[in-house]
């Protein structure tokens, strides 16, 4: 791969950087020592230059015939006066115009020369100079050699100078590098490789004449634990998650994480047989299945798998992830927990789920949208204490669409706010409409999801539906989930007690099904536990399902709340529930869910005949 420009430039900046304070390093004690010999030299050649100078001056006063006539004392003074060799340094006496008349040795002194001269005075008249100088040849031949072995010291430094900025430039960049192709918290290609690796496979494939499988997969409740026991449990989750995937395929496989809890797993060079690609991929959902234990908590998440292979289900990358996706939501939709390979009709599923959430936006509008009541029994009498509103999805073309469709779609595009308004107005008109009838006044119980529950304005607009329909709040309970008052647990409280406060009710909804946290269970302001119905289903033939309706019952009661059963189809689900002490039930065993007016003529007019207790 070729560096990019500025990485280059980076790199010769850092190499002359190094090679200048190599540079200084090593020379910079030599430049020192010559300095500071220099100066020494200099100081030495003026103060001999002075001292004998005096000398002289002194001579030349006591005698100044001397001066005129006797040369050759004045070569024995500068002789004298000029023992210092091994310095070479030589003295003269030079007359007024500078001619020599005395020195201390014949020949010139070698280059580079310092000199200090000193005036000769006769009285007060000058008569020469008294001159001093010095080569600096030595010195200068000494500083060679220090200058060479500080030259080498900077030879032997530049390089880990250079290399160690270097290194640490090529690490970050191949951290850069790392981080802008890997997931962060995993440590998996990311999206951005995806399309690389899953086009290099394809290549492969096309060139040898394989093929590649591409599975998308996505995690099925890793919200709820992600929601309910916290981030750092959702990301611990997420990360062995990832690396069991990778155990289960092989090295050549490549696994990414695409974001939230969606991975892809591109698998490279397949042969065409269905049963090898089968079995790599219950090795994932099993690898994936296994509980795994978690700080004090022990999880088990499932996930739901699709498959799309080339050639067959595309022919490039961005074909292949899109039916892989269908495929992948198409076993979703089959109840999770398993995989879907990939077929033409998904496409026609995926091209329903976008007309369906474009449909959504009109139908509200449209006036497509209407409630049925189910009703809630008292278990003791049978009396009809309330109703649960429901709501229904008439669409022009693909008829009576179920909640569980469209729900999502609405609360990922957060359409639920108005849907789930107008839901709110609707019910409790309906209620106030029959209280003005004259019928026996009901609670009505309203959904909310937590995209409703999340809205700032969404208490105010309770208070507003209520004030503007003449409903006493005591009539209205929402239901929320588990899961959407652990997302904020303590913004939840605060939201229920403001309800609470209102006069509203609360219960929570899918009891069970959640990781709500027990202890912090006696904080919500809540008023009824929901039973889910997936523990009802299996009552009481189900040890297990009877242990945990009894627990559930139980606890409620211990934290004074009144306990719901949903669900309920069948006789001896009742007596159990009933045996148990269970407050309310509801379920198709009374009633399925019916238009307002069927509950206004069924249970409200004429209510259910008191209920038998089981022998
Ligand atoms: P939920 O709140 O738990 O509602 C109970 C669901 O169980 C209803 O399904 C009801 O028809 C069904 N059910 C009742 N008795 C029985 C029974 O004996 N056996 C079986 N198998 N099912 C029974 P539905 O109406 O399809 O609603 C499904 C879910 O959609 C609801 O679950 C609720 O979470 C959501 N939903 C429905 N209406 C609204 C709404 O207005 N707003 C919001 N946010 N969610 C809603
Ligand atoms: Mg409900
Ligand atoms: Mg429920």
């Amino acid at each position: 791969m070729s560096r990019p420009h500025s990485d280059k430039k980076l790199t010769r900046l850092i190499s002359k950087a190094a090679g200048t304070v190599a540079l200084v390093a090593g020379l910079s004690l030599p430049a020192l020592h010559l300095l500071i010999n220099y100066q020494h030299e200099l100081a030495e050649v003026e103060t001999l230059s002075r001292i004998h100078g005096s000398l002289v001056t002194s001579a030349i006063n006591k005698n100044p015939v001397m001066w005129r006539f006797e040369e050759h004392k004045l070569q024995g003074m500068v002789e004298d006066r000029a023992p210092d060799r091994q310095h070479a340094t030589v003295h003269r006496i030079l007359d007024t115009d500078r001619q020599p008349l005395a020195s201390s040795a014949g020949e010139a002194l070698a280059w580079p020369r310092i000199t200090s001269e000193m005036v000769l005075y006769d009285a007060t008249r000058p008569v020469g100079y008294y001159r001093v100088e010095r080569s600096l040849r030595d010195l200068l031949h000494e500083n060679l050699l220090f200058a060479a072995g500080g030259l080498l010291l900077a030879l032997l430094i530049v390089f880990p100078l250079r290399s160690l900025p270097l290194r640490a430039l090529r690490q970050s960049q191949e951290r850069l590098e790392h981080m802008a192709h890997h997931d962060v918290l995993t440590g998996l290609p990311n999206r951005a490789l995806l399309e690389d690796r899953l086009n290099q496979a394809i290549f492969y494939a096309q060139r040898y004449e394989r093929f590649v499988s591409l599975v998308f997969i996505d995690l099925d409740n890793f919200k709820t634990i992600n929601d309910s026991l916290g981030h750092d449990v959702g990301d611990e989750l997420l990360r062995q998650t990832a690396q069991r995937m990778t155990q289960a395929v092989r090295r050549t496989d490549t696994v990414v994480r695409m974001g939230g809890d969606e991975f892809v797993i591109v698998l490279f060079d397949q042969p065409e047989k269905a049963e090898t690609i089968t079995g790599t991929i219950e090795r994932i959902r099993e690898q994936v299945a296994t509980p795994m234990s978690i700080g004090r908590h022990t999880l088990r998440v499932t996930c739901s798998m699709g498959l799309a292979t080339y050639p067959h289900d595309g022919r490039d990358s961005h074909t292949l992830l899109k039916n892989a996706d269908a495929a992948m939501y198409r076993a979703k939709e089959l109840g999770r927990n398993n995989f879907q390979f990939y077929t033409a009709e998904m496409n026609s599923k995926l091209k329903e789920r976008v007309s369906l959430q474009q449909g959504l936006l009109r139908a509200l509008e449209n006036e497509e949208f209407g409630l049925v009541y189910q009703p809630q029994i008292l278990a003791r009498t049978g009396q009809t204490v309330g109703v649960e509103a429901l709501i229904r999805w008439q669409h022009p073309e693909f008829g009576l669409v179920p909640p569980a469709r469209f729900i999502p779609l609405a609360e990922e595009t957060g359409l639920i706010v108005p849907i789930g308004e107008w839901v709110l107005r609707t019910a409790c008109r309906q209620n106030k409409a029959w209280q003005q009838q004259g019928l026996p006044p009901v609670k009505v119980s309203v959904n909310v999801s937590p995209r409703q529950f999340k809205e700032k304005s969404w208490t105010a607009t309770v208070a507003q539906v209520l004030a503007e329909t003449g409903l006493d709040p005591k009539y209205l309970e929402l239901e929320i989930t588990e899961s959407l008052i652990m997302e904020d647990v303590e913004r939840a409280i605060e939201i229920m007690n403001t309800l609470q406060e209102m006069g509203v009710q609360l219960s929570i909804d899918d009891f069970g099904t959640g990781y709500s946290s027990l202890s912090s269970l006696k904080h919500f302001p809540v008023a009824r536990l929901k039973i889910d119905q997936s523990f009802v289903r299996s009552l009481p033939d189900s040890e297990d399902d009877c242990s945990i309706a009894m627990a559930v019952i139980a606890l409620g009661h211990r934290l004074k709340l009144k306990v719901v059963a949903e669900g309920v189809e069948t006789e001896q689900q009742r007596v159990f529930l009933h045996d148990n002490e269970c407050d309310e039930m509801q379920g198709y065993h009374f009633s399925r869910p019916v238009s307002a007016q069927e509950i206004e003529q069924q249970f409200l007019a004429a209510p259910l005949a008191p209920l038998s207790d089981a022998a």
